[in-house]
């Protein structure tokens, strides 16, 4: 599955087979302001290329813990990302993909209320994990 930025500056490349996935719907100000509805799946490798990195920015809202990829020429958020245990995790904008139709409506999630061992024991869980991040 193939996606990214609208203007293509920050480009996906999911090896992703399973399109029952709910997405999640996060209820933190930050993604709910910018409609971020984020799906993940374990075992199915994530390519990230950065085409343009004048034209990219690494953001971070709360903790502080996850990168969320911003494609400054287009406003757009195709990707964010944590490191644990020096490994990249990462959840997908389904708005991002081409092929989002595929997936069933989000699922709200409160993702505030979790401790940070809570969330760092689901990134594990849930995200992608086979992540590659390339800036050209
Ligand atoms: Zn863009
Ligand atoms: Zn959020």
């Amino acid at each position: 599955m193939r996606g990214g930025c609208r203007c293509g500056n920050i480009r996906l490349s999911w090896q992703l087979v399973d399109y029952s996935l709910v997405p999640r719907q996060c209820d933190c100000e930050f993604c709910r302001s910018r409609e971020l509805v984020w799906v993940s799946k374990q075992g199915a490798p994530l390519d990230i290329d950065v085409m343009v990195p004048e034209h990219y920015a690494v953001v971070h809202q709360g903790t502080g813990r996850v990168d969320f990829h911003h494609c400054t020429r287009c406003k757009q958020i195709p990707v964010a990302t944590s490191v644990i245990d020096h490994q990249y995790y990462a959840v997908v904008n389904v708005a991002c993909l081409h092929d989002r139709a595929v997936f069933a409506p989000p699922r709200p999630v409160d993702l505030t209320s979790a401790t940070m061992d809570e969330s760092i024991a689901r990134r594990r869980a849930n995200w992608c994990s086979q992540v590659t991040l390339r800036i050209r």
